[in-house]
C-alpha cells in the first residue's frame, strides 16, 4: 500500500489508519452507551463552539450565504446529533418479536450491533453536513469511523481534520484528507460499511472496491430531479418555493435542487413570468452581485455548467439570466424554455444555476418524460388536483416525492433519505442512519423444556404425520398424530 496519508502527527498509510481503528473497535469501547453518547455530545459542543469557523470554511469553499450555511448545514447537523443523543437508548434496545409455535417455549429478539470500522466519503456541496451527518449515525451505532471529506471543499475538509479530533475520541474517529489517490488507498482496505456521497460514476468505483471485501454500501447519489407544475396551483407561493429550492440550495449545486421543470405549453408563459418575478425579488437586478447566491465551486464546474449553456441545441432558448462572471465563478439564475430532449442540459445532471423548462400538451405526458430518464433522487409536483397527485405518487419512482414544495423532505428525520436505481443505494437520516450502520442480529432463546421427539431421527411415518400436521396448522391432525392415529 503506497499512498501516504498526511495527518497532523506525520504521514501514515491507509493500512495503519484502518489497523489502528480496528484495534480500537476490538477493544469494545465503542459499544457502550456512554462512549457513543460522549462522542455525540462532543460533536454538539464542537458545533456550538466552532460555528463561526464552520461558517468561514463554507464561505471560503463556496461563498455560501450565512443563512444557508446555518439552516442547511449547521442547524441540521445539530438537530441530527441531538436526535441521536435523545433516542440512542431506545435505538440500542433489542426489539422483542414473537416466536413460533414449533420452537415453543422460546423468545426472540433483534439485537442491533455495530458493524465495525466504517468509511464515510463525502461530497463538496454541503461539505459540513454531508460529512458529519453520516458520522453521527456511525457513532450512534457504535462503530469506529474514517471520514474522508471532499478535496473540492478544502477549507471544510481541513476544519474536520484539525478540529474534530479535539472533540471526539480520536483513537476511534479519524479524518483523512486527500483526493483520488488517498481515497483509492482507503478503498483498498477492508471496511464493514462504506457510505459514499457523490456522483454515480465514482459510486460505481466505490461499489466495485467494496465488492472485493463483500463490504455493504450506502451510495447517496444524484441525478435529474424533475419538477412538475400543474395549472391548478397557488402560483405566487409555488414560484417562490421553486426559486428558493433551486437557487437558494447552494445556487443549484444540490442533489435535491429541481433539475428541470415540466409544465403544459399553455401554462408555461404564466409560470415563467411568476418565476422571473421571484428571482428578481430575491436576488435583485444584478444577481452576480448578490450575496445570497453561492458561487460555482471551482473553475472546472464553472466550465461544465457553461458547456450546458453554450450547447448549440439550446441556443435562443434562454429566457432569463444567462449572465456569468468567470473571475467570480458566478452564474446568474437562468431559465431556458422548450429545450430539446437531446440537448446536453436534458441529458446530464445540471448541478448549477440553470433551470430548463420542458413543455408538454397535457399533464399526463410528464410521466413519459420522467420515466424516459434514470430514477431521480427526488421528484416534485405542484398541483392541487388530488387525483393527479395520487397518480404522481403511484407512477413516479424516485428516492423521495414532495408535493407543493421543494427539498423540505430532506429535513424530516422520520423519512429515509436515499435514492433508488441510478440515484442511490440505501438510505440514512434519523433512525435510518442508526440502522444503516448496524447489523440486526437475530437471537432466539430456548429452554430445555418442550422437547418434541418428532424432530429427531429415526424419521418414522408417525413423526412425519405429526410434523406435517404441526407445520400446516392442522389442529385435528395434530391431536390424532399425538395419539398415534391413524396407525400406519
Ligand atoms: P466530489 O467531487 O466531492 O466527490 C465525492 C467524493 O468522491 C470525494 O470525497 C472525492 O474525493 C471522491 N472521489 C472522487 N474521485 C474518486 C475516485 N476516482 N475514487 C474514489 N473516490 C473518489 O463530489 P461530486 O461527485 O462532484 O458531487 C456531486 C454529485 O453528488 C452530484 O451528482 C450530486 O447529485 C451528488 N450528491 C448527492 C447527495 C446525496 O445525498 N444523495 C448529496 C450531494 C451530492
Amino acid at each position: 500500500m503506497g499512498e501516504q496519508i498526511q495527518r497532523p502527527g506525520g504521514e501514515v498509510s491507509a493500512d495503519d489508519v484502518v489497523a489502528g481503528l480496528r484495534e480500537s473497535f476490538s477493544s469494545g469501547k465503542t459499544r457502550s452507551y456512554e462512549w457513543r453518547a460522549a462522542q455525540l455530545k462532543g460533536i454538539i459542543r464542537m458545533i456550538n463552539e466552532k460555528e463561526e469557523n464552520i461558517m468561514e470554511a463554507l464561505q471560503a469553499d463556496l461563498s455560501k450565504p450565512k443563512l444557508e450555511s446555518f439552516v442547511h448545514e449547521i442547524s441540521l447537523a445539530k438537530s441530527s446529533c441531538g436526535l441521536a443523543l435523545k433516542e440512542l437508548k431506545r435505538w440500542m434496545k433489542p426489539e422483542k418479536v414473537s416466536s413460533m409455535l414449533t420452537a415453543f417455549p422460546s423468545s426472540a429478539e433483534i439485537v442491533p450491533e455495530p458493524l465495525g470500522v466504517v468509511l464515510v466519503i463525502s461530497a463538496w456541496n454541503y461539505p459540513f453536513l454531508l460529512s458529519i451527518d453520516p458520522v453521527i449515525g456511525a457513532i450512534a451505532a457504535g462503530n469506529a469511523v474514517v471520514l474522508k471529506p471532499s478535496e473540492i471543499s478544502p477549507s471544510t475538509s481541513s476544519f474536520f481534520s484539525s478540529v474534530l479530533p479535539n472533540y471526539v475520541d480520536a483513537s476511534c474517529i479519524k479524518v483523512v484528507e486527500g483526493s483520488v489517490p488517498v481515497t483509492t488507498a482507503l478503498l483498498e482496505q477492508k471496511f464493514d460499511k462504506i457510505l459514499y456521497t457523490g456522483n454515480a460514476k465514482i459510486g460505481r468505483i466505490v461499489m466495485a472496491a467494496a465488492a472485493k471485501h463483500l463490504t455493504p454500501v450506502v451510495l447517496e447519489l444524484g441525478g435529474k430531479c424533475p419538477l412538475v407544475v400543474d395549472s391548478d396551483v397557488n402560483l405566487k407561493a409555488a414560484s417562490k418555493r421553486i426559486v428558493v429550492g433551486k437557487w437558494g440550495s447552494n445556487n443549484g449545486q444540490a442533489c435535491l435542487a429541481p433539475d428541470y421543470i415540466i409544465t403544459t405549453k399553455s401554462f408555461a408563459p404564466k409560470l415563467v413570468d411568476a418565476l422571473k418575478v421571484s428571482i428578481e425579488k430575491f436576488y435583485g437586478e444584478n444577481p452576480l452581485q448578490s450575496e445570497d447566491l453561492s458561487r460555482v465551486v471551482n473553475s472546472n464546474h464553472f466550465a461544465r455548467v457553461c458547456r450546458l449553456l453554450d450547447d448549440e441545441k439550446v441556443s435562443g432558448k434562454i429566457i432569463h439570466g444567462g449572465t456569468r462572471d468567470e473571475k467570480l465563478l458566478k452564474i446568474g439564475p437562468t431559465l431556458l424554455l422548450d429545450v430539446p430532449h437531446d440537448s446536453l442540459i436534458m441529458q446530464e445532471e445540471v448541478f448549477g444555476p440553470l433551470l430548463p423548462i420542458v413543455t408538454v400538451d397535457n399533464m399526463e405526458e410528464c410521466f413519459d418524460v420522467i420515466n424516459s430518464k434514470p430514477k431521480p433522487l427526488a421528484a416534485y409536483l405542484f398541483s392541487q388536483n388530488k387525483k393527479f397527485e395520487e397518480n404522481f405518487v403511484r407512477s413516479v419512482s424516485a428516492g423521495g416525492i414532495l408535493i407543493n414544495d421543494t427539498t423540505m423532505h430532506f429535513a424530516n428525520p422520520n423519512l429515509p433519505f436515499g435514492g433508488v436505481g441510478e440515484s442511490g443505494v440505501g438510505s440514512y437520516h434519523g433512525k435510518f442512519s442508526f440502522d444503516a450502520f448496524s447489523h440486526k442480529k437475530a437471537v432466539l432463546r430456548r429452554s430445555f423444556g418442550g422437547e418434541v421427539s418428532a424432530r429427531y431421527p429415526p424419521y418414522t411415518p408417525q413423526k412425519q404425520k405429526f410434523l406435517r400436521a404441526l407445520l400446516n396448522g392442522d389442529i385435528v391432525g395434530l391431536i390424532l398424530a399425538m395419539f398415534g392415529w391413524p396407525r400406519s
